[in-house]
């Protein structure tokens, strides 16, 4: 029956999709109790009475995993509720030794927003942001034997260390209308969360960790004639593809799901509301368990804390933090420094954006900046192995030098022995070019010797100049560079070799 690929799938259905994402919080303790909140520690060490759920044991909101959600929030275009009650979400599951996990449910600290997408040719897209509500992480269960899997596994481990992580779930309304680009939309919304989160420095942003997860809804449905409202038509059944930890994973779910669910529904068959497990070697989805409704949950409000109840004026305070989105802080500054898109890519692609931002705040000019970073320093940050970031030269070195340039006192070669000076330690460019006596010569009477010494050497040359074949200077030109071991101003020098000529330039 197969014979669908995403392709025909998306041309003969209209696909609908709404990701749902899960960010880890970088916060020191955990969201409820004053465990540690790190990554890879010994199995079972970072836990206590209250993350293990026993008897007695009371949760306390952690007010810094509540201030990252809020400006999380805040970024996402969210209003931020007066008052959110906790709820127990309860299910039976051996990652959570609570037996119910505490989550928000009708009161949501951060509900109804709305985040500009761009994609990779440039068109925005916007996404409408349902909620983004705290809530804690399960533990993780590790099966032996049998292939990792839970089937056919010969016992199961449970490490509690990321029971209680606080999480941000931040859910999306269905995204409808994407047609053949739904795939490449979903991965670049989780990318613009992931870089929102980093530049709000509220989580890592690591998705091979998990700290960053997605879980990708699908659905498909008749696509009506041209014309017709889409809208109109109902939503079909969905699909959702659990914990895909990598952008390229989002964009093969898509894929995969669209052409299962068509193959099934052009046989007449039903798609199935299910949740599905993502498989990484054969980019393919396998059922989960069949998809919940929240009245499954038997959700109720926590009895054994107080709501969330940020004042105004904190959350004021808080939107006065907002970072302004990476994916719009590239386009301003491209716009600024009126870069083509190729350089802006590289500069990003390179990790040298911030560099270069840094290099144009301490004087240079745009292109200048770009130009140090993306040429000699990249090639040098390569040949040594390391980020260019890592290269023991400043930004304001580089603008440093940049300005002994503009100002005439290096040429493009003397500057390039100024930067190897700097690299070795000696110091500042202005200090490498005294300790080196690099700068250019530009005494008049020290190149006009040089110039008279090159012609005299050199009388056929002069011969030609005369002649006017002033292209001839070149010859001169050179000799006196060699002479003056490159220090001298080549313009200034061929200005020269003209006058002494009696020719006009
Ligand atoms: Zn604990």
């Amino acid at each position: 029956m197969s014979g669908y690929t995403y392709e025909t799938a998306t041309r003969d259905f209209d696909p609908v999709f709404g990701i749902e994402v899960h960010v880890e919080l970088n916060t020191n303790t955990k969201m409820f109790c004053g465990c540690a909140n790190e990554f890879g520690g010994e199995p079972n060490t970072q836990v206590c009475p209250v993350c293990l759920g026993l008897p007695g044991a009371m949760p306390v909101p952690n007010q810094k995993a509540v201030e990252s959600a809020i400006r999380l929030g805040l970024s996402l275009g969210c209003s931020i509720r007066e008052s959110s009650r906790f709820a127990r979400k309860n299910y039976f599951y051996p990652d959570l030794a609570k037996d119910y996990q505490i989550s928000q449910y009708d009161e949501p600290t951060c509900y109804e927003g709305e985040l500009e997408v761009v994609l990779d040719d440039g068109t925005a897209v916007m996404i409408g942001i349902e909620r983004a509500h705290i809530e804690e992480d399960a533990g993780k269960n590790t099966h032996k034997g049998g292939g990792g899997g839970i089937q056919g596994a010969d016992y199961s481990l449970v490490d509690y260390n990321r029971g209680g992580v606080p999480l941000v779930e931040i859910v999306t309304h269905p995204i409808e209308g994407m047609g053949d680009r739904t795939a490449e939309v979903a991965r670049a919304y989780v990318a613009t969360i992931r870089d929102i989160v980093k530049a709000l420095g509220i989580s890592d942003g690591r998705m091979e960790q998990g700290s960053v997860r997605a879980d990708v809804n699908l659905s498909l449905r008749a696509k009506v004639a041209d014309g017709q409202d889409q809208s109109a038509v109902p939503l079909g059944k969905r699909s959702e593809t659990k914990n895909v930890n990598s952008l390229r994973a989002i964009e093969n779910a898509i894929h995969h799901e669209a052409g299962r669910q068509a193959d099934l529904l052009s046989a007449g068959k039903p798609v199935v509301q299910e949740t599905r497990h993502w498989h990484e070697d054969t980019k393919s989805t396998t059922p989960g368990r069949s998809k919940e409704e929240a009245e499954d949950y038997r959700y109720f409000p926590e009895p054994d804390m107080l709501p969330v109840q940020p004042s105004r004026e904190w959350v004021e305070e808080l939107r006065g933090t907002i970072t302004e989105h990476p994916a719009k802080m590239r386009k301003r500054l491209q716009a600024d420094w009126g870069f083509a898109d190729m350089e802006m890519r590289d500069a990003i692609n390179a990790d040298a954006l911030d560099l270069i931002a840094a290099t144009v705040a301490a004087g240079a000019k745009p292109q200048a900046a770009r130009k140090w970073w993306m040429g000699e320093l990249a090639r040098v940050a390569n040949e040594r192995e390391v980020p260019v970031a890592s290269l023991p030269v400043t930004p304001a070195d580089i603008a440093e030098l940049q300005g002994l340039v503009d100002a005439g006192t290096l040429n493009d070669k003397l500057a390039r022995q100024a930067l190897e000076g700097v690299l070795a330690g000696e110091g500042s460019p202005t200090a490498v070019v005294a300790s080196r006596g690099l700068a250019v010569v530009s005494d008049d009477s020290a190149l006009e010797a040089a110039v008279d010494e090159a012609l005299a050497a050199q009388p056929e040359v002069l011969a030609k100049i005369q002649d006017g074949k002033i292209q001839a200077a070149g010859a001169i030109v050179g000799a006196v560079m060699k002479a003056t071991r490159g220090q001298a101003d080549a313009g200034r020098v061929r200005e020269i070799i003209l006058q002494r000529a009696g020719v006009e330039g």
